[in-house]
């Protein structure tokens, strides 16, 4: 759902002015602080043409003057930085067991980060989606106190989620076909911003690629929880898919007499190598609740330091669960890394090496055809940092806000 907030096609001037606005900001990006003439040499486009994009960006208070260069060859320059500051670019996150909201400046800084607990395996989707609005019409009232315009929110959910927002299936939600972006915007009235709501891993991916320090074209994240969504971006682009349902990882069927997976099938990846799974062979007294898996995870991770045997054999069997359904996406798409998000971050160092050797072993491609597994860069909010990135990237890609 990328291509939702489109207007009315612009006329081919206004396309192109449009698009070198976006490479300025790039540029200002990545490079800030620099000159006029630093934008006009680096980006190709010719000074004058420069000077007018910069006015149009001074304008919609994208861009700010922070003084001239002190250069000791040559006259100083008038130096610029990426402003935003009147901007807010806000996610949320709905899962089994928390909702989260972030909210970024246009320069990627934190405006704020609140997670809370949330029964969302045992809601229906009624309170949930009234849970969701409060902490949406929260983050939104606290970015208009600080005297910023919200430009775009995007909720990220643990599903199939279509191109018109509706989800068709969140197994660990147990939610089917939820209009969830219409109930969303009756909620919160019909806010001037685009609202959309995305698949928690695509969203994820988009935040490590950004801010993960990886900055690579072939990138999958794995959304560790319940379920183990990735979010794939392949040859540059987040891979979607005809009707956004690319990236269910966790339903590769690996193991046909495996157990029962919250699909109804039988031994996809996520019934062996999800969080389940891993605390009923790491922790066989424990109850697995569904939707409080923080302390037993804690409790593993606590564990493996200590080098508790029984827990050890866990998260490597759960390695070598993850390696084999891995050895797949590489023999399909062949990425630079994968990183472990969610709950497998903390535990990443020990589920590393036996998915790595496994996917080796399992990959076509010599040496798993180059593939590194990583722990994920981000924290537990990584899909709503996503969500945010996500209004980001459009702006990146040429949706200025007006001025
Ligand atoms: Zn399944």
């Amino acid at each position: 759902m990328f291509t939702k907030d489109g207007g009315p096609q612009p006329a081919d001037f206004a396309d192109v002015r449009a698009t070198n606005l976006a490479v300025v900001l790039r540029h200002l990006r990545i490079n800030a602080p620099c000159s006029r003439a630093n934008i006009a040499a680096a980006t190709g486009l010719n000074k004058a043409t420069v000077s007018s994009l910069v006015t149009d960006l001074i304008g919609r208070r994208l861009v700010r003057e922070v003084g001239m260069s002190e250069k000791s060859i040559g006259r100083p320059a008038m130096m610029l930085v990426l402003d935003g500051s009147p901007y807010a670019a806000i996610g949320l996150e709905v899962n089994a067991d928390y909702l989260t909201a972030v909210a970024l400046d246009l320069a990627g800084e934190r405006l704020l980060s609140w997670r809370r607990s949330f029964a969302g395996a045992s809601s229906a989707p009624g309170p949930a989606i009234a849970s969701l609005a409060a902490l949406a019409k929260r983050a939104i009232a606290k970015m208009v106190r600080e005297e910023r315009r919200v430009l775009g929110l995007t909720v990220a959910v643990p599903g199939l989620v279509d191109p018109d927002g509706v989800i068709e299936l969140a197994p660990n939600l147990g939610w089917h076909q939820v209009d969830l972006r219409k109930s969303l915007l009756s909620a919160l009235q019909e806010p001037a911003f685009p609202l959309l709501v995305e698949n928690d891993a695509n969203l994820a991916v988009l935040a490590e690629q950004r801010f993960g320090g990886q900055g690579s074209a072939n990138l999958v994240y794995l959304a560790g929880g319940a379920g183990i969504g990735a979010g794939i971006i392949a040859d540059g682009r987040l891979l979607q898919g005809n009707r956004n349902f690319a990236g269910e990882f966790g339903h590769l069927p690996i193991d046909p007499a495996g157990p029962l997976c919250g699909c109804g099938r039988h031994g996809c990846v996520e019934s062996l190598a999800g969080l389940g799974a891993l605390i009923r062979r790491a922790l066989p007294e424990a109850t697995v609740s569904p939707s409080e898996f923080g302390p037993q995870v804690d409790e593993i991770h606590r564990l493996a330091k200590a080098g508790d045997a029984r827990v050890l054999d866990a998260l490597a069997a759960t390695g070598r669960h993850l390696g084999h359904g891995l050895s797949m996406l590489t023999n399909l798409i062949n990425p630079e890394f994968v990183a472990l998000g969610g709950y497998f971050t903390v535990l990443a160092p020990w589920l590393i090496p036996d998915a790595s050797r496994e996917l080796v072993t399992r990959s076509v491609a010599g040496a798993g055809g180059g593939t590194r597994i990583i722990a994920s860069a981000l924290d537990s909010s990584a899909a709503a940092a996503g969500g945010a990135t996500h209004v980001l990237d459009a702006i990146d890609a040429g949706a200025l806000p007006t001025p």
